[in-house]
């Protein structure tokens, strides 16, 4: 377990699940985050908070079904809590227990280290929240967690009252806890000042120190650069800089420039080509569209301006970028080389892959995505590799009505015209909603010939509304997911409305499923 390549001498911690979390208009669902987790993992970070049991009940499940659901092979799951209550015994302080319940390696406790907050929002006294430290640290490290302590307000606090600061971090570590991250909770500071404190802190104390950096400032990964030049061996972040107000210091830059400008391995090799994918994966996740212009990452990030500078970069594109992109995995479309299909690409030799990069650049440029779609990529490979695309049934079309009477709920009623094996299906489907009716119509259209479609299920619907492009109207992708009780595939669909749109991650969905289940294409 940890981090194979760089052991645990610097903890690249991910707080995404937690902190990113909060952000504005961003909701996750229990299978959201574990979907998250999985990339995460893949991402080679050394730790991932799930979030805070006890205290939000989608957080006490994700913990619960990840003791089954989520096999982790790089990180480390955390869950995160306060130190006990003021006045209560550690014991029988419920969200205590709730962090125990949830059953991971590590905990993260956050305490208060500024005598303010102590005093006005906690409300107790100085002597009885160290003891609250020292309590909580002490209860859960014997009972075998390994404990980090986030010093919550840390660098306002120091500036308030550093000796007060200081006895925080010292009692958290005397209690068992294994680090302290510093947080810049509401992320004010500047570059100099966070190297100064925490160098202090270093020197004052010798105790293993943490950065947790909030954006405020447009500072926080430059913030944390700086606390690691200082001596801290943890940073905290999150995917894309997720988190409320202007986000937590972004993971994914952060990383990078400790990797590629620090000369600094913190993640498993290899795993820095695939940040590129996993950043964009994500952003299918939290359904935020991706910021272009993201350091490393973006779509822009190495996009030159055509013009004075194109010819030269042809001749030596390092005169003109920082990194090379491939070092991120932002090249030239990452995705061909990349994808689960990787070895068949490889055996159908260069050519196949040439023409199977035209066509996702073609229909990346009408609204299509495949980093999340992975079933919808493999059906593309399949297509481009047989010459055909597979095909179970015949579309001939469809159309759904959807129905609206006082006092009681919409209903839709979609009817579906098919051939499949030699007879053409009339077919009518009810359902709460369009996509809903058709999926029914589309079952009772193909059932007897195909029965496999019984195991198939719709678990995951997201769509996003793409800008328009030049000259043209907005454009809808869907993004569908469906298990078969064992696996799960995602598929994507494009159209000029969403019905449209759910219509073609529908039939790739169940195309997909159908030969997944052995289904027998017709000759
Ligand atoms: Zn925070």
């Amino acid at each position: 377990m940890g981090l194979a390549s760089t052991g645990d001498r610097f903890h690249v911690y991910d707080t995404t699940l937690r902190d990113g979390a909060q952000q504005e208009g961003l909701s996750l669902s229990v299978h959201d985050k574990l979907a998250i987790a999985r990339h995460l993992d893949e991402l080679g970070v050394g730790f991932i908070e799930g979030g805070w049991p006890g205290a939000i009940p989608k957080d006490t499940e994700f913990f619960k079904r990840a003791q089954t659901e989520l096999g982790l092979s790089n990180a480390s799951l955390t869950a995160f809590g306060a130190t006990r209550r003021p006045g209560v015994r550690v014991e029988d302080d419920p969200l205590v227990r709730a962090l125990v319940e949830a059953e991971t390696p590590v905990v993260t406790l956050v305490a208060k280290s500024h005598v303010g907050h102590v005093k006005r929002a906690l409300r107790t006294t100085l002597d009885e929240n160290l003891a609250m430290v020292a309590q909580t640290v002490a209860f859960l490290a014997g009972l075998g967690r390994r404990v980090f302590l986030d010093a919550e307000h840390f660098f306002d606090g120091y500036r308030r009252d550093p000796g007060y600061a200081l006895a925080v971090v010292r009692t958290a570590a005397e209690a068992g806890a294994e680090l302290v991250a510093l947080c810049d909770t509401n992320g004010g500071l500047l570059p100099d000042d966070v190297g100064e404190i925490v160098a202090a802190v270093n020197d004052g104390t010798g105790i293993r120190l943490g950065i947790h950096c909030h954006n405020d400032t447009g500072c926080a990964v430059a913030n944390s650069l700086a606390a690691v030049d200082a001596g801290a061996t943890h940073v905290q972040g999150t995917l894309n800089g997720y988190g409320e107000r202007t986000g937590n210091a972004d993971l994914v830059t952060l990383v990078a420039n400790l990797e590629l400008k620090r000369g600094l391995q913190v993640l498993p090799d290899g795993a820095l080509r695939e940040a590129t994918r996993i950043a964009h994966a994500v952003s299918e996740v939290t359904n935020v569209v991706p910021y272009s212009r993201q350091p490393y990452v973006g779509a822009s990030a190495f996009a030159h301006k055509a013009g004075l500078h194109a010819s030269a970069i042809k001749v030596d594109p390092d005169l003109y970028q920082h990194a090379n992109p491939e070092q991120v995995g932002n090249d030239m479309r990452m995705l061909v080389s990349d994808m689960a299909g990787r070895a068949s690409i490889e055996l159908k030799g260069r050519e196949l892959v040439s023409r199977v990069t035209d066509r996702v650049k073609a229909l990346e440029a009408q609204g299509y995505t495949f980093e999340a779609a992975d079933a919808s990529f493999e059906l593309l490979l399949r297509a481009e590799a047989d010459g055909v695309s597979p095909q179970f049934f015949e579309v001939e079309s469809w159309r759904v009505i959807t129905e609206s009477r006082p006092r009681s709920e919409a209903q839709s009623e979609a009817t579906v015209k098919v051939r499949a094996g030699g007879e053409r299906a009339v077919v009518t489907g009810e359902g709460n909603g369009p996509v809903n009716a058709l999926d029914h119509a589309l079952r009772t259209a193909i059932g007897t010939l195909y029965p496999e479609i019984d195991k198939l299920e719709l678990i995951d619907y997201k769509v996003r509304i793409l800008d328009a492009a030049h000259g043209s109207d907005a454009v809808t992708r869907v993004l569908v997911e469906m298990t078969d009780g064992k696996n799960s595939w995602e598929t994507v669909g494009i159209g000029a409305n969403i019905v449209e749109a759910s219509w073609e991650a529908l039939v790739d969905g169940v195309t997909y499923g159908l030969l997944r289940q052995g289904a027998e294409l017709p000759r």
